[in-house]
């Protein structure tokens, strides 16, 4: 079984979704993350990432493995490398959605991302896997919640991680992510129209896990 989960930055998505999968006993799997790991290869290689051919070129070469950790948390690695922590820096944050709207990029990762789900039953999280990655998804949420509280809940996340971030830059990011995902050529962020929508604005982590544990039983 798949479930496909969608919807802006600072949504809550990734909670809910490592929750939901552990819960299900299903794989999880960031797709955002294989994003970042190739906006964090490229400002490594000094990859000018407005040079499509050759930011495609660098996805092409790459290899990306998600694993799922027995206390819940996921690994990151990127050519054998354990990026998990590298790829949520402020920098890489700034860049990813200008590496995400390269179509070719876009198709390495998608590929990938088709072969992890085929493996079993997961619980995939992104911005395309109902409309895109994965359209006959079994289950699909939109996960949605106000500006405001989308981007204090991001802060709280940086504040955790040790980042130095204002509260107001916070905001300008997630606004100036949204616009840029939504607005892109290939596969914008959009909710399917099969989608649950689920607005949590109001709800805690726990009532947002339960209402789609519900759902998907
Ligand atoms: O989920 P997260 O905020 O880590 O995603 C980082 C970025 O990766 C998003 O802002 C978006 O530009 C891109 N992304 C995407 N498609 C996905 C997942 C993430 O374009 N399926």
């Amino acid at each position: 079984m798949i479930v496909a989960i969608d919807g802006p930055a600072g949504a809550g998505k990734s909670t809910v979704a490592k929750i939901l999968a552990r819960k299900l006993g299903f794989l999880y799997i960031d797709t955002g993350a294989m994003y970042r790991a190739i906006t964090l290869k490229a400002l490594e290689n000094n990859t000018d990432i407005h040079d499509e051919n050759k930011v495609y070129e660098l996805a092409l070469n790459s290899r990306i493995d998600l694993c799922n950790n027995a206390d819940g948390s996921l690994s990151v690695f990127l050519d054998n490398r354990d990026v998990s922590s590298d790829i949520r820096q402020v920098r890489i944050t700034r860049f990813v959605s200008d590496v995400s709207k390269i179509k070719g990029v876009r198709q390495v990762l998608v590929k990938m991302q088709r072969e992890m789900g085929q493996k079993g039953d997961c619980v995939l999280e992104g911005r395309d896997i109902g409309t895109v990655v994965f359209p006959d998804a079994q289950k699909k949420f939109f996960i949605d919640a106000s500006a405001q509280v989308r981007a204090s809940r991001r802060f709280k996340e940086l504040k955790g991680l040790n980042q130095d971030v204002a509260e107001d830059e916070v905001a300008k990011d997630l606004s100036n992510r949204d616009k840029i995902d939504s607005s892109r050529k290939v596969s914008p962020l959009r909710k399917a129209i099969d989608a649950i929508y689920i607005d949590t604005t109001e709800l805690s982590i726990e009532q947002v896990v339960e209402k789609m544990l519900k759902l998907c039983k």
